[in-house]
């Protein structure tokens, strides 16, 4: 089926939806790059949005009864069915994003490799064990294991539209519960394709993943909807809202939050490869990173050679919407704003702006930002402390890697961050010392394509993880169960014991614990 078919069809089975749901009003995704419209789809209500979670709630039973060899096995079968098309995904994500197709081939890849890890690793992760009963319930058995919570709603940002909703899909279903995804206003039409696609490879349970579009309220409404958990991923605004709501019926929640990562680079560091990773790290899919490096701290004796590396760099780099294109458009229209506030206010505190800037040529065409790179900016600038979410670079010279830890870590975000050494124990070093989640030695976002690592951050980063086995126990409930193998004389948690029995176990809890100063 060609991408237009595809659409098509995309656009035909949300607008059913709509009757299904007797709802109206639908909205329109647009290209960033020349405001073609995409797809139309529907608003969902809070009605709607109750029913899907109603139809997710009915087809946990039977998800969750599958085991995991017959989630695996159908998880396998979604990620074929992307690995097939990628291309057609690809073209999707180009033209309701705006990054570069490669770029989107890239993003599809990561998205696929967690499919299989989560499906090949539940069993093992949150499958039934026993564990020790300890000395106290020594004569019963322990077993522990990590049950579905039920429906979970996953409410994701526009930047990542196939990777990122997919860190939290994958793990939730992998660990037997269902899903309702509700993509952003800018990207429903990606989000709609995922679970089209999902119902055409995995037939035998089609609401096992589904999608409701809209606006905000649509994504209020599905944390009120009854969802065992939320799962969001967006700025950190918006997610303390999604905590309110959730509150209000205790719905626990899951929160990827935006970020102001940095990168140390240190004496010792090589320079071009750290250059080539920041300006990667920065400037990639025009700087609408979480994990994107938005500010570098680089030690006195490599400043000016990482500098000029980085300027000669970032001049070749180009922004628009062909195939030779660099990166593409903003995606929000709005976050050019506050990219010109950024670096407008930046420039009038006194930094310098080697590329870039806020004048015209910085700012080529409506929708584009050329790459801006920005020197000796104060620490209380936006520019330094906010997120700008745009194609950006703060570039500061410090002492010594110390020191640049120190600034790298005063600020309210801890997403992630990356670190410039040859020295092994160093790097290791200022890694753990880093307040973040995640941090990568000698590349920028490495840790985001190893699926066995936790993902997520610290502070106004959010909290809890997805990836990883910590991803998989992120959409489960611990169960925990004893079973008295034998029955032991003397039992002290009856009415019957005797007397002395206490007396006894101070005796016993004194010889084994009392030795210990
Ligand atoms: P937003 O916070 O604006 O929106 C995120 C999602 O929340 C969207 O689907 C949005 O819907 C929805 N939403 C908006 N209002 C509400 C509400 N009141 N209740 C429930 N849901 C609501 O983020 P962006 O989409 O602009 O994404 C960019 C942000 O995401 C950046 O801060 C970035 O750092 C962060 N991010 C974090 C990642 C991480 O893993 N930590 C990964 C990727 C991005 P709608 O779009 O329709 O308004």
């Amino acid at each position: 089926m060609s991408l237009a078919e595809q659409l098509d069809t995309v656009t035909d089975e949300a607008a059913g939806t709509v009757d299904r749901h007797a709802t109206t009003q639908t909205f329109e995704s647009t290209d960033p790059a020349t405001g073609a419209v995409v797809g139309v789809f529907p608003v969902h209500d809070a009605a709607a949005v109750g029913e899907t979670v109603e139809r997710a709630r009915t087809a946990s039973r039977a998800w969750s009864d599958l085991g995991y060899d017959g989630r695996r096995q159908r998880l396998s079968a979604y990620r074929g069915y992307l690995a097939r098309r990628m291309h057609e995904l690809a073209d999707l994500v180009h033209r309701e994003n705006g990054k570069p197709h490669a770029d989107a081939i890239l993003e599809i890849t990561l998205a696929i490799d967690h499919l299989a890890w989560a499906g090949a690793h539940a069993r093992r992760t949150l499958g039934p064990r026993k564990v020790s009963a300890g000395l106290l319930a020594a004569n019963h058995a322990a077993y522990l294991e990590y049950q579905p919570l039920g429906v979970i709603g996953v409410i994701g940002p526009w930047n990542y539209p196939v990777f990122t909703p997919m860190g939290s899909i994958a793990y939730a279903l992998a660990a037997g519960n269902t899903v309702v995804v509700k993509p952003s206003e800018f990207t429903p039409a990606i989000g709609a394709w995922l679970a089209a696609a999902w119902r055409a490879a995995v037939p035998d349970a089609p609401d096992a993943l589904q999608v409701v579009t809209g606006f905000g309220d649509t994504g209020a409404a599905l944390c009120r909807a009854g969802v065992d958990k939320v799962a969001f991923t967006g700025s950190a605004p918006t997610g303390k809202k999604v905590m309110a709501a959730c509150a209000e019926n205790l719905v626990p929640v899951l929160m990827e939050l935006g970020g102001k990562d940095a990168m140390i680079v240190d004496d010792d560091a090589d320079v071009a490869a750290a250059a080539d990773a920041a300006v990667w790290g920065a400037m990639s899919n025009a700087g609408q990173t979480c994990i994107g490096i938005e500010r570098v701290y680089a030690t006195s004796a490599v400043y000016d050679r990482f500098v000029a590396e980085v300027t000669a760099q970032v001049r070749a780099l180009r922004p628009g919407s062909d195939d030779e294109a660099t990166y593409g458009p903003m995606t929000m229209p709005s976050q050019i704003d506050v990219v010109r506030r950024h670096v407008s206010e930046a420039t009038a505190a006194g930094a310098r702006a080697v590329t870039g800037g806020t004048d015209d040529d910085a700012f080529p065409a409506e929708g584009y930002v050329r790459p801006t790179v920005l020197l000796d900016v104060p620490d209380d600038a936006a520019a330094i402390r906010e997120e700008t979410f745009g194609p950006t670079l703060t570039i500061t010279e410090v002492r010594d890697a110390e020191e640049a830890l120190e600034r790298t870590n005063a600020t309210s975000y801890g997403l992630a961050g990356a670190v410039y050494t040859k020295s092994k124990a160093r790097g290791l070093d200022l890694a753990r010392r880093m307040r973040s989640g995640m941090t990568s030695v000698n590349s920028v976002l490495t840790f985001a394509s190893v699926p066995a690592l936790p993902f997520g951050g610290v502070g106004d980063s959010g909290f809890g993880r997805i990836h990883g086995e910590d991803g998989l126990k992120e959409f489960t409930r611990a169960k925990a169960i004893t079973r008295q193998r034998v029955p032991l004389p003397v039992n002290l948690m009856s009415f019957g014991r005797p007397a002395k029995a206490a007396d006894a176990l101070a005796r016993v809890m004194g010889l084994v614990h009392g030795r210990h100063r």
